[in-house]
């Protein structure tokens, strides 16, 4: 009998810390304050990040570490790209006419730096996206414009023999300000830019 009532009663316990376990847990789970930054769940982020990614690791794509000028000030074309595979904003740069303050990479943008290489096969050379010095409301400002300086592996300029497809691949894929040799302040680079 006594055997009998201490099984009884240790089964009771059992199941009441059984109960305060499962109580215990369910506490556990109740949601936690981040204390890193948390990211956008915006899926056009999602998708930029990602294409920068791709950009950042393309065998065929350089990007600039430092400004055409020759500055180094974390808002080079790397920098830029870098900044949008971890999933920030690109940085500008504070000199010249450059206003400073950081922006958004446009996704088509970065979409068609992957055509040109993946599809078209190009390598080149990538000097400037939303840093650098450029004329006073430059879309470069507003991350939609990249300068391009080599094209599988010439320099850009009328002797280059794939410019001019570089400029109609991008005038194809949206952008509507494309220049480039002959035109005023182009003539070493191409210059593709999609509307702000
Ligand atoms: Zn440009």
């Amino acid at each position: 009998m006594k055997s009998l009532k201490n099984t009884l009663l240790r089964s009771i316990l059992a199941s009441l810390s059984l109960i305060t376990v499962i109580s215990l847990s369910s506490c556990g789970t109740s949601p936690k304050k981040k204390s890193t930054p948390v990211k956008s769940s915006n899926p056009s982020m999602g998708s930029r990040q990602a294409l920068a990614k791709k950009i950042l690791a393309h065998p065929k794509i350089t990007l600039l570490k430092k400004q055409v000028s020759g500055r180094v000030d974390g808002a080079s074309a790397y920098h830029n790209i870098a900044s949008a595979a971890r999933g920030y904003s690109a940085k500008r740069s504070y000199y010249g006419n450059a206003p400073g303050g950081y922006t958004r990479l446009n996704t088509k943008m970065l979409r068609t730096m992957l055509y040109l290489a993946n599809t078209k096969g190009y390598s080149y050379r990538v000097t400037s996206i939303a840093g650098g010095s450029h004329s006073r409301r430059s879309r470069h400002y507003n991350g939609v414009a990249v300068d391009i300086d080599m094209i599988n592996g010439r320099k850009v300029g009328y002797g280059n023999p794939y410019y001019r497809s570089v400029m109609r691949t991008g005038r194809a894929k949206g952008a509507t300000e494309v220049l480039g040799p002959g035109d005023r302040a182009h003539s070493s680079h191409v210059h593709l830019a999609w509307p702000r």
